[in-house]
């Protein structure tokens, strides 16, 4: 049988290639909007940046990473012996730890600088069991906003992502804004006592991966699917009644300004979030309609600590990711008509193969113009050139035939509407000289018709 791509790995087809370089361009159009400028970071860290960064005890670090060991360093490690940390090396999870540690090893938030706004766009590799919307590859877009902690920082992201989603053409009414705090260093230590007293008491109910994370890390019992313990977890103690002071007037801020722009959410006190590293404002948008259980198209929040558990200076941030494919999925879900990517604007045809090398240099020029035209590289006949002009989507298909050549005329066919007429070659190459790179395929369409009528 012939080779397959990896479980839980997906080609992106020339169409839906297509619709992710449209996807990646409107969020650098939009985010460009609010002052984000892009950045690109290596797909694989040393692991030690995720297990410091995102946490040892988040299921993302402890059981779905891949790992990326050299040939050499295998056989080391097969043999028993041990390698140096800096030669254990992960694929990337997620992008936010390999974006601050890149803010902090350039020093990109030196002392009193405004902020550093950064974008990233590209694939993350989690081990995950694959289902519909959840693959062991997948492609992000992300954002993060490094050196302010104002809560105006927190709503503009929200906002922008928002706006993204709507950009992109998800329909409002089927997406649920879901917000959360998650406190600070302050309140936090007290809530998660609260919550591991709560679940300690609740410890035949629990499954005994929760039984676990009541020890190590009590939070990450919000995110069990096991519907015990979400019973469970549907009554423990609520973070919003154990924020302190500062972090209950940061998250009221935040919603205040979303209120202001009219963007409506739901309120969410179990919304923690997979990774460790949050503090205070968390967010996750999800699509109700279509998604199944995988129905998270987006999220992220604060972290106040990241850059100092990589080893930088204190430096605020707040970031999310999106998820390219779970967005593809709630489009087809709302009915969108994804963009064809074959496409050409001109089709030469050839009648045969005499005029080919004059068909040949007249879709350079026209190349070198700016228009995108093909040709028949296959020896087709007339006919089944005009059903592959058809196939690529041209609008125009240009035949050259011998007799026509003599007279120094081509024939241009609309393929819409049928209409056909003549014009001299050498006028034809004469407008497409006078462009460099800069013709659009409209203006060439009326510039040619009217030439012809002269
Ligand atoms: P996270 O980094 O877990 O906050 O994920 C951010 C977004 O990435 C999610 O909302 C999803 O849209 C997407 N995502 C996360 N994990 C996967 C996965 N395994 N497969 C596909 N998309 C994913």
């Amino acid at each position: 049988m012939a080779l397959q791509a990896p479980e839980g790995t997906k080609d992106l087809l020339p169409d839906e290639s297509k619709f992710w370089t449209y996807f990646k361009a409107t969020a650098a159009e939009v985010f460009g909007r609010f002052g984000y400028v892009p950045i690109e970071t290596p797909l694989f860290e040393q692991t030690d940046l995720f297990v410091r960064g995102i946490g040892e005890a988040t299921d993302v670090v402890s059981k779905e990473m891949f790992t990326a060991v050299s040939g050499q360093n295998l056989e080391t490690l097969l043999g028993g012996g041990t390698i140096k940390a800096k030669s254990r090396l992960s694929l990337r999870p997620e992008g936010t730890a390999g974006v601050v540690r890149a803010v902090v090893q350039h020093d990109l938030v030196p002392q009193g600088a405004a902020p550093a706004k950064l974008m990233y766009a590209g694939p993350m590799f989690r081990a995950e069991r694959p289902q519909r919307g959840r693959q062991r590859q997948f492609n992000q877009v992300g954002v993060e906003c490094l050196g302010a902690e104002d809560p105006s920082v927190d709503a503009e992201s929200i906002i922008m992502l928002m706006r993204f989603f709507e950009a992109i053409g998800i329909p409002v009414e089927s997406m649920r804004l879901l917000v959360n705090s998650m406190g600070c260093d302050v309140c936090r230590p007290a809530y998660r006592d609260a919550v591991r007293s709560y679940m300690d008491a609740h410890a035949d109910e629990l499954c005994d991966e929760c039984k676990r994370r009541a020890e190590t890390n009590p939070l990450r019992a919000f995110d069990c699917k096991n519907s015990g313990c979400a019973a469970v977890m549907a009554h423990a103690p609520k973070i919003t009644d154990h924020l302190c002071g500062d972090c209950r007037d940061h998250y009221g801020t935040v919603k205040q300004y979303l209120v202001g722009e009219g963007l409506s959410f739901e309120e969410d006190p179990k919304l923690v979030r997979g990774l460790d590293y949050y503090t205070r404002t968390v967010f996750e948008v999800q699509v109700t309609e279509g998604m199944g259980s995988q129905n998270a198209i987006g999220g992220g929040g604060r972290y106040d600590k990241l850059a100092e558990e990589v080893g930088g200076r204190p430096t605020p941030g707040f970031g999310f990711a999106l998820g390219y494919e779970r967005c593809v999925i709630a489009l087809e879900a709302a009915g969108y008509e994804f963009p064809r990517a074959q496409r050409c604007d001109y089709f030469v045809a050839c009648v045969d193969d005499s005029v080919r090398p004059e068909a040949f240099s007249l879709v350079q020029a026209a190349r070198n113009a700016g228009l995108t035209v093909e040709m028949d590289h296959q020896h087709r006949s007339l006919k089944s050139q005009f059903k592959l002009a058809d196939k690529l989507d041209a609008d125009q298909v240009i035949v050259l035939g011998p007799d026509e050549l003599v007279a120094g005329t081509v024939t241009v066919r609309n393929m819409a509407t049928h209409e056909e007429y003549a014009i001299g070659l050498a006028a034809m190459k004469s407008l497409l000289s006078r462009f460099g790179n800069q013709l659009f395929d409209g203006d060439f369409s009326s510039m040619l018709k009217s030439a012809s009528e002269e």
